[in-house]
């Protein structure tokens, strides 16, 4: 082979091999060259599937789209859904996607944060308005309904406090109403639940925690279930520029290999601590929705029947000395403000998540000083209640408030 240097610049094609890669190759190209513009316009028209830049899309977002399409149950009748740069961009399409200014929102009083603060500060400001009501009391989302509203959006097991909404009563409402229910599925994921079979119209994950499992990527997926909604969801994407990078849906593809492997086993972990934790001294309270003292349990096992994750909340007796006693003293525990990681981690939303929030409102959701949030993970569960334990008791022998 012969070059003249010269061409340096001129780029090669990829070496030919009749044997295929067996991982995806990342394909980092943000343009794709086609043969001539008749071809580009068979590209255009759907005639031939072609990549063409990389915002509108790219080999490593359709194979985790299709997986993800694939574990919620969209069919191909149905459309595909959109994989997009993170968690809030999908939730951020799936408004700009399907709103029109006047429309109303009525929301989840307990979604994750920045949701909260999307729709209730900075919505208003484009002309759109949001009522939060309580989705584990369907007459209280029923009253904030308006003539202008236009959907419905809640998660199913609430952050941090692991409450689990009245999916069966909101989807009947939603339906009677001729409302569009969106399901932010991150929490409990499609091998718990898939809000699509219970008739949700929209689907949004944040692939970032249990789905890529590994806190090293950042990704979101929103879809509907009709091919029209998926194509606004599709435009609205591209449009206000959305895309999600190669290397993160790489991350993720290979994150999902062991998806149900992990889930399986953090949901384990996450049964046998929440009852080891309820029998510590140093510990005021355990949330977890397969324990019968949950303030949900019954619905949890109608809805989620088993499959009640791996999120474990509890509360230490003792205020922000006990709280930082403990987390100081459960050293190979990460104190880190995400979920869904392979390891353990910790989380303290007096001072991450809900430090927004009044001490009177934190009070009437029953997050106080001691409240700790625990996202389990695969590791050896006897390590891991052995470390936890041994932190508890460390933290109560401190003592002080
Ligand atoms: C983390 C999270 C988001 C936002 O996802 P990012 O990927 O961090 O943008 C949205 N909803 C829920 C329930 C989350 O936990």
């Amino acid at each position: 082979m012969t070059y003249d240097p010269r061409s340096l610049v001129r780029r090669t094609r990829n070496p030919a091999s009749v044997s295929q890669p067996v991982s995806s190759p990342i394909q980092t190209s943000v343009v794709y060259r086609s043969t001539d513009a008749d071809e580009l316009d068979a590209q255009y028209e759907g005639r031939l599937q072609g990549y063409t830049y990389s915002r509108e899309g790219h080999p490593n977002a359709t194979i985790v789209g299709e997986k993800i399409d694939w574990l919620e149950g969209l069919t191909e009748a149905d459309g595909k859904g959109t994989i997009t740069s993170s968690g809030m961009a999908a939730v951020s399409t799936m408004l700009l996607a399907l709103l029109n200014r006047g429309d109303h929102i009525v929301a989840g009083d307990q979604l994750y944060g920045r949701s909260l603060r999307l729709m209730t500060q900075d919505l208003p400001r484009l002309g759109f308005e949001c009522t939060l009501a309580d989705p584990t009391d369907v007459a209280a989302i029923k009253a904030a309904i308006r003539p202008e509203t236009k959907m419905i959006v809640v998660e199913v097991v609430s952050n941090p406090t692991l409450r689990v909404a009245d999916m069966a009563g909101i989807a009947a409402l939603a339906r009677a109403r001729g409302l569009m229910l969106v399901v932010d599925n991150t929490f409990t994921t499609p091998r718990a639940w898939r809000p699509f079979d219970h008739g949700a119209d929209i689907v949004i994950h944040s692939l970032t925690k249990l789905l890529a499992g590994h806190s090293d990527a950042m990704l979101g997926y929103v879809a509907a279930k009709t091919p029209e909604h998926n194509k606004a969801l599709y435009d609205a994407a591209v449009t206000w520029g959305f895309a999600p990078s190669p290397f993160d849906c790489w991350l993720t593809e290979r994150g999902l290999t062991t998806f149900d492997l992990r889930y399986d086993r953090a949901e384990a972990n996450a049964a046998a601590l929440a009852d080891a934790l309820a029998d510590m001294p140093g510990v005021a309270r355990v949330l977890y929705p397969g324990r019968a003292d949950h303030p949900d349990h019954n619905r949890a096992g109608d809805l989620l029947k088993g499959r009640n994750g791996n999120m474990v909340s509890f509360t230490l007796k003792g205020g922000r000395k006990t709280v930082n006693t403990f987390l100081r003293a459960a050293e190979h525990i990460a104190f880190a403000p995400t979920l869904g990681d392979v390891g353990t981690t910790l989380s303290h939303p007096a001072s991450s998540s809900h430090r927004g929030l009044s001490e009177e409102r934190r009070a009437a959701l029953g997050i106080t000083e001691g409240f700790i949030r625990t996202s389990v993970g695969v590791e050896d569960v006897d390590m891991l209640i052995h470390e936890i334990a041994s932190a508890v008791e460390q933290s109560t022998k401190a003592g002080g408030a």
